[in-house]
C-alpha cells in the first residue's frame, strides 16, 4: 500500500465509524443520526492539518464544514460532498471492510468515499502553490431536505465553479433532470350511499382525472427529448379519498411527480398539469406544487469543464458529458448562475443499498484528477464562464 493508498483508507475508516444517519429516516436507531460527529471529526481534522476551516449551522444540530486552501483573493472552485448517510439495515454499518479492491461501509459511497477523495485532494493542494481558491464543503442534509446547500449558496458562499462529489463512477454528469411535486383535490357532495344521486363522488372525478394524466404521461414519451436525459416524464403516485363504502366521498386527493428537462420552470410544468387536466369535466383544484429541484444542463464548453475533460482523456478515462436521472445538491448553485457539474468515485448502483462500497482504485483516482485539476493552469474567472468575456 502507498503512503497516499493507507492515508485515504484510514480516513474513510474513521468518517465511516461516524454514524451521521439522516434524522429525516425513522428507521435509524437511536444515537446514529446526524452530522455533528462527522463535523467535528473534520474541524479537529483541519486544525491538525493546517488547514482552514470553518462551521455553518443549517440549522440546531445540523452543521455543514467549509475547508479551504489557496488564496484567498483567487477565483473560487467548491468541491460539495455530503456527511449524511442513508440507513439500511447492512451488516456492520459503522465498520469499514476491505474486501476484492472495494471499501464497504455504511456512507462508503454515499458520500463518504467521495468526500475523502476530496479531503485528500485538499489536503495535497493546501502544500502547494495554487492559483485557485480550493474549497470543500462537507454538507448536511443532503438525503432529505438539502438544509445544508440550501443555507450555504449563495447566502454564504458564491464560489466561481461547483463540483458536487457524488458517485458517477468518474464520469463528468452536465445534466440531470428536475423534480417537482403537484398535488390535485377533487371535491364533490358527501351523502349515505344509499342516496348516490344526490351526491357528489369525488373519487369518481379524481379517476377521470388519473386516466387523463396517465394519456399525457404517454404522450410525454413521445415529446421534445434532450440529448442526455430523453424526454420529461409524470408519475401519478398517490391517490387518496373516501373512508368507507357506504359513503359518497366529497374529497380525493392526487399526488404526481414531475421529472423536468432543463428549461422547464414552475409556470411551465403547472401548465403542463392544466393542459393535461384541459379536457376534464371534474371539480378539481391544485392544492400544492412542491418544485424541490430545478434541472441541470452545464454547457461543457465552459473551460472549468473542457479543462476536466482533457485531464480524463489524458488518463485514459470516459471524458464525454453524461445525463443522469436523479437529481443532486448541483440545482442550487446551477439556480444561481455558477457553472456546476456532478462528478466522483463510485458506482451510484450500490448507493442506498444493502452492501453499500467504493472502488479502491477510483476513490485515490478520483483524489488524483482533482489535484491535477486544481494544478493544470493559471486559473482565471474567465475559467467558469460560458462564453469568455
Ligand atoms: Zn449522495
Amino acid at each position: 500500500m502507498t503512503v497516499e493508498e493507507e492515508y485515504a483508507s484510514s480516513l474513510l475508516r474513521e468518517l465511516v465509524a461516524l454514524p451521521s444517519v439522516n434524522p429525516g429516516f425513522s428507521q435509524a436507531p437511536a444515537g446514529t443520526t446526524g452530522e455533528e460527529r462527522v463535523g467535528s471529526f473534520l474541524l479537529r481534522w483541519a486544525h491538525d492539518n493546517g488547514i482552514f476551516a470553518r462551521r455553518y449551522d443549517a440549522a440546531p444540530g445540523r452543521p455543514c464544514v467549509l475547508l479551504a486552501a489557496g488564496p484567498e483573493n483567487a477565483p473560487s472552485l467548491l468541491v460539495s460532498a455530503h456527511m449524511d448517510t442513508v440507513w439500511t439495515s447492512m451488516a456492520a454499518p459503522f465498520t469499514l471492510r476491505e474486501e476484492g479492491g472495494f471499501f464497504h461501509g455504511l456512507g462508503a459511497v454515499d458520500d463518504k468515499g467521495p468526500l475523502v477523495a476530496a479531503l485528500c485532494a485538499l489536503r495535497r493542494l493546501s502544500r502547494k502553490d495554487i492559483s485557485l481558491r480550493f474549497l470543500v464543503l462537507a454538507s448536511c442534509d443532503e438525503e432529505f431536505g438539502l438544509l445544508g446547500i440550501r443555507h450555504m449558496i449563495p447566502r454564504q458562499i458564491r464560489p466561481d465553479g461547483v463540483i458536487i462529489a457524488e458517485p458517477t463512477n468518474l464520469n463528468i454528469v452536465t445534466a440531470h433532470k428536475g423534480s417537482s411535486c403537484v398535488a390535485i383535490r377533487t371535491t364533490g357532495q358527501r351523502v349515505h350511499s344509499s342516496l348516490v344521486p344526490a351526491g357528489a363522488n369525488a373519487i369518481y372525478q379524481a379517476a377521470e382525472l388519473v386516466c387523463a394524466l396517465k394519456a399525457y404521461a404517454m404522450a410525454l414519451l413521445r415529446g421534445p427529448r434532450h440529448p442526455l436525459l430523453g424526454t420529461n416524464t409524470m408519475n401519478v403516485g398517490v391517490i387518496q379519498g373516501g373512508d368507507q363504502p357506504n359513503v359518497v366521498p366529497d374529497a380525493c386527493t392526487i399526488m404526481l411527480d414531475f421529472r423536468s428537462l432543463p428549461g422547464e420552470t414552475p409556470a411551465s410544468i403547472r401548465a403542463h398539469v392544466v393542459k393535461a387536466l384541459a379536457g376534464c369535466a371534474a371539480n378539481y383544484t391544485i392544492i400544492e406544487e412542491l418544485h424541490d429541484a430545478a434541472a441541470l444542463d452545464t454547457s461543457p464548453a465552459v473551460p472549468m469543464v473542457a479543462c476536466l475533460q482533457s485531464i480524463l482523456t489524458e488518463a485514459g478515462l470516459d471524458a464525454a458529458p453524461h445525463g443522469v436521472p436523479y437529481a443532486t445538491e448541483s440545482f442550487r448553485p446551477a439556480q444561481v448562475g455558477i457553472p456546476t457539474i456532478v462528478f466522483g468515485p463510485g458506482d451510484i448502483a450500490t448507493a442506498h443499498a444493502l452492501d453499500e462500497k467504493i472502488g479502491k482504485d477510483q476513490l485515490l483516482q478520483a483524489a488524483d484528477l482533482l489535484v491535477r485539476l486544481v494544478t493544470s493552469r493559471h486559473w482565471q474567472k474567465s475559467d467558469f464562464a460560458a462564453t469568455p468575456p
